[in-house]
């Protein structure tokens, strides 16, 4: 079936669009339906690239408001940890449901995602329909390095073959829960497979204090020197990185992706030295981190807090534009994670922005976006050609809510 969406306004342009197998076929002022297409009338509605979600646990919806107000290693030993050696594949099939309802909402379309059970993850995700890129968390504290190859080749295998619009990744932990034989493994099977690396890097002082006592050396140094820094690679947080960390991630062509949100509700005590990343060249994306420690997957309230925190570090206001907060917040920053234009040709992803909500009714569109708006201005998403929401409204989302529901119930955690 194909899509046509009439009237909608784009950079002060009246434009119409045409979608035809998960494509845009055109886009432009002149444009009109095909017989037979889906007519969507915009009434004047903006016609906006989706968000981007560089970095969460999408399934950690079920443990939202539990253990909140904890420092870091008290809420992941008391709370979560425990939590997690009961989740079962069901548990993570409806928690990941609910976050792509929230996603949906609130106009992200994209994420890369690291958790248990990613096979069941994946699965929500096509279900949803949305795009995802997927690997499980691999930890091997054991130092058991056949059973982390043995699970990152399982699910890498089992995630490719099912295809759609999901794809895996490696999703090494971090630093200090993976040995440096495992790492180097990785580095080796992602490069032999084309399959792209996700890690947490740099998150905490404490994490850069114990590499350079292990290793002798920075976090990004050494994630180097095993072979992980590449273009493949995803770094998420990367608080700590210093000048010459960023400097060699940008000659890498690595991506950055700053979780200012969770950052700063886990008190990690620093900011992700963006200027510094900028002027090296870094490529950057916007995550929210997993919804148990942010607790939000609005990426409207995490490109503000972006915003925000790096001004405010740098005591210049000047130092970020909402320009170049929302480019960041879409995609259009670090090309890994794989946001596309809207042009013909590309994939037919794209929100319906409310031009008549109070937040962007009027002023500058784009400082709108940035620092007034919320993800209720999301009127319509649309995924390869598929209306997902529209009117605000996500079909089956009040059935996903309560399985998600009697799920955390299950795993004692509401
Ligand atoms: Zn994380």
């Amino acid at each position: 079936v194909s899509l046509a969406v009439v009237g909608a306004t784009l950079e002060d342009e009246t434009v119409s669009l045409r979608c035809e197998d998960g494509l845009i076929a055109a886009l432009g002022p002149d444009v009109a339906p095909g017989d037979g297409d889906d007519v969507i009338d915009a009434g004047g509605a903006l016609l906006s690239p989706p968000l981007v979600n560089g970095h969460t646990h999408a399934a950690m919806t079920l443990f939202r408001g539990y253990g909140d107000d904890l420092p870091l290693m008290r809420w992941l030993e008391e709370k979560i940890w425990p939590a997690e050696a009961r989740l079962d594949a069901d548990d993570v099939y409806w928690g990941t449901r609910l976050a792509c309802v929230e996603m949906i909402r609130s106009g992200t379309t994209r994420f890369w995602d690291m958790y248990w059970e990613p096979e069941a993850g994946a699965r929500a995700v096509r279900d949803a329909g949305l795009r995802a890129t997927v690997g499980p968390p691999l930890i091997d504290a054991e130092r058991d390095g056949a059973r982390l190859r043995e699970a990152a080749i399982e699910t890498v295998e089992s995630i490719a073959e099912r295809g759609g619009h999901v794809s895996p990744a490696l999703a090494p932990h971090a630093i200090y829960t993976v040995s440096e034989e495992s790492l180097r493994w990785i580095a080796d099977f992602s490069a032999e497979r084309g399959i792209p690396v996700q890690i947490h890097l740099s998150e905490t002082e404490r994490e850069v204090a114990d590499c350079i006592a292990e290793h002798g050396t920075r976090p990004a140094a050494y994630l180097d020197d095993v072979g992980l820094l590449g273009p493949a690679t995803v770094l998420a947080h990367g608080v700590w990185l210093d000048r010459a960390e960023l400097e060699l991630i940008a000659e890498r062509e690595c991506t950055v992706v700053s979780n200012p949100v969770a950052n700063q509700k886990l008190a990690v005590g620093g900011v992700f030295p963006y200027p510094a990343a900028r002027e090296a060249g870094v490529r950057v994306g916007l995550g929210t981190d997993g919804p148990g420690s942010n607790n939000s997957l609005d990426l409207f309230a995490d490109v503000k807090a972006f915003a925000l925190i790096q001004k405010h570090a740098a005591a210049d206001a000047a130092v970020v534009s909402a320009r170049e907060c929302w480019e960041v917040a879409t995609g259009r920053r670090a090309p890994l994670l794989g946001a596309r234009p809207l042009a013909a040709g590309e994939p037919a992803d794209f929100l319906l922005l409310r031009r008549d909500a109070p937040e962007l009714s009027l002023g500058d569109l784009t400082a709108g976006l940035v620092y007034s708006a919320g993800g209720s201005v999301v009127d319509t998403t649309v995924v390869a050609g598929r209306v997902l929401m529209s009117g605000g409204e996500v079909p089956g989302a009040g059935e996903v809510t309560a399985k998600a529901r009697e799920r955390a119930e299950r795993l004692g955690v509401c």
